[in-house]
């Protein structure tokens, strides 16, 4: 079979290139154990680090929310308490790491921690809003910085906005430390990972065994030890292969001995004529001055037995032709009751030989679609064992009919019949009731073998029922039109 056709490789999962299936499954559980940690690591490590900036953003809040309103009881920002509160903001500046700038409603910076910046105008969105009165929170994530700004008021009765408050703080020192964190568990995960991947090895290993026992046991059977009991039940699927290929096995065993046992029927077969004309020459050549008479009827009967020998391997080579390929079906449309009437003109000479009459009985006209050699040679072969094994005064009736599907070809004997117990054995090669008789006749054993082949091709079937001593009816079932 050619790669690109094998069916499976229509699955969209079947991979490209064959690996063993360790592979997978020891990525699986690699995947399966690394996952849900670096996704719990992460997830931890990230809420973390927010957790601690959110802390630190709400204790500078609350700071600076509390500078704001001493500065306000000051009066700060008219430069009454200024000196006093100095020391204050550059010691929550210092605590928060951070630098504390202080606007007034000029803009003008009044107060900066770093000391750069006095005097010089702060105008940006945040300080216009906080002399709206509004407090803003900003974290930029980027620079990892965050800055919180209050607005100062006049006085505890008077709400106006004299000033803002501004304090900006980074929190690399934070970040930091989760940072190391991070990388302590970078380590620790790795470590996991190097022990999942070993554990998922192992684990791959152990559980491909049953696989690898099945396929040594196989391996025994492909060596020739059919008999090898190969049945792995570790799990469901390697049972249920192992049973199917059990079956296999037993099938091709069948068929290795029907095989041996057709070889050594052929051999047989094919001996028999030889030896009956050894005997026959070796007896003419004994006899020394033999009148020519006796030398005639010698050559007769050895000529009789070249023509057996001769339809044995016409026989044999039908069969064998017919066994190669479906594809041979030469299909046509084919007159049914010519087709009949010409079988039994060509035998009527055979059965009135025999004292056997023989009737046509056509219950309708059929034309089908059929391989008209074949299927000649296959009612022949029926409607000659009739007459063959048939008695003296016997008659032979083929009845022809069909539906609207099928055609049905009817050989009605009233012969010798055939035992009920050897009936399903008769379509066998080589197998005859009365090989005797058989011979007698000159059949090869050969006949219904192929016409149930040539029946089978057409996708038809063939049923026989017989009665010992009453005589015998096969029945041919074959499709109006052939379907490949
Ligand atoms: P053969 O060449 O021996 O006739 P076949 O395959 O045609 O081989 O038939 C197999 C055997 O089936 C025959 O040997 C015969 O014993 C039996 N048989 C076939 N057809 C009939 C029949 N119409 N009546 C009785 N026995 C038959």
């Amino acid at each position: 079979m050619d790669y690109e056709e094998r069916p499976w490789r229509k699955f969209p999962w079947k991979p490209r290139i064959t690996v063993s299936m360790k592979l997978p499954v020891a990525i699986l559980l690699v995947l399966f154990a690394l996952i849900p940690m670096v996704l719990c690591t992460q997830t931890v490590i990230v809420s973390m680090s927010q957790a601690q900036v959110d802390d630190r953003m709400a204790r500078v809040q609350s700071e600076i929310r509390i500078l704001s309103d001493k500065m306000m009881r000051v009066n700060y920002l008219s430069g009454e308490g200024r000196a006093a509160m100095e020391g204050e903001i550059q010691t929550a500046a210092d605590v928060y790491d951070g630098r504390i700038v202080v606007v007034n409603q000029d803009f003008r910076i009044i107060e900066d921690t770093f000391h750069i910046a006095e005097n010089r105008y702060h105008i940006a969105e945040t300080v216009i809003r906080c002399f709206q009165g509004e407090t803003s929170n900003r974290y930029n994530k980027e620079k990892r910085y965050f800055a919180v700004t209050a607005p100062i008021y006049a006085s505890s009765e008077d709400k106006t906005v004299v000033g803002a408050l501004i304090m900006t703080a980074s929190t690399e020192p934070l970040l930091s430390v989760t940072e190391s964190v991070a990388d302590k568990t970078l380590l620790l995960q790795c470590i996991v990972m190097l022990v999942a991947v070993v554990a998922a090895v192992a684990a791959s290993v152990f559980l491909t065994k049953p696989l690898r026992e099945l396929r040594v046991k196989l391996n025994h059977v492909a060596q020739g030890a059919l008999d090898t009991d190969i049945i792995t039940d570790a799990y469901q699927e390697t049972r249920d292969i192992s049973q199917e290929v059990e079956l296999t096995i037993s099938k091709l065993r069948e068929v290795d001995q029907s095989r041996q046992e057709f070889v050594s029927n052929v051999s047989h077969e094919l001996k028999t004529p030889i030896t009956s004309i050894r005997v026959l020459a070796d007896s003419l050549m004994g006899m020394g001055d033999a009148p020519v008479e006796l030398y005639r009827e010698f050559m007769e009967d050895i000529s009789v037995e070249i023509d057996r020998e001769s339809n044995i391997i016409n026989d044999l080579l039908t069969l064998v032709k017919m066994d190669k390929s479906e594809a041979e079906l030469n299909v046509s449309q084919v007159n049914i009751n010519a087709l009949v009437e010409q079988i039994l003109k060509r035998l009527r000479p055979i059965a009135n030989k025999q004292k056997v009459e023989l009737v046509f009985e056509s219950i309708r006209e059929v034309t089908a679609d059929v391989d008209e050699v074949k299927i000649s040679l296959a009612i022949s072969n029926l409607v000659e064992n009739a007459v063959k094994y048939n008695r003296e005064d016997g008659w032979v009736r083929v009845t022809l009919d069909a539906d609207h599907k099928f055609f049905y070809v009817k050989v009605t004997d009233s012969g010798i019949g055939i035992l009920e117990d050897v009936q399903d054995r008769i379509f066998d090669r080589f197998y005859r009731v009365d090989k005797a008789r058989s011979r007698e006749t000159g059949g090869s054993g050969l006949g219904l073998a192929i016409t149930r082949s040539v029946v089978l091709m057409h996708k038809g079937a063939i049923k026989l029922s017989s009665k010992e001593g009453e005589g015998s009816t096969f029945t041919l079932r074959i499709p109006l039109n052939y379907v490949a």
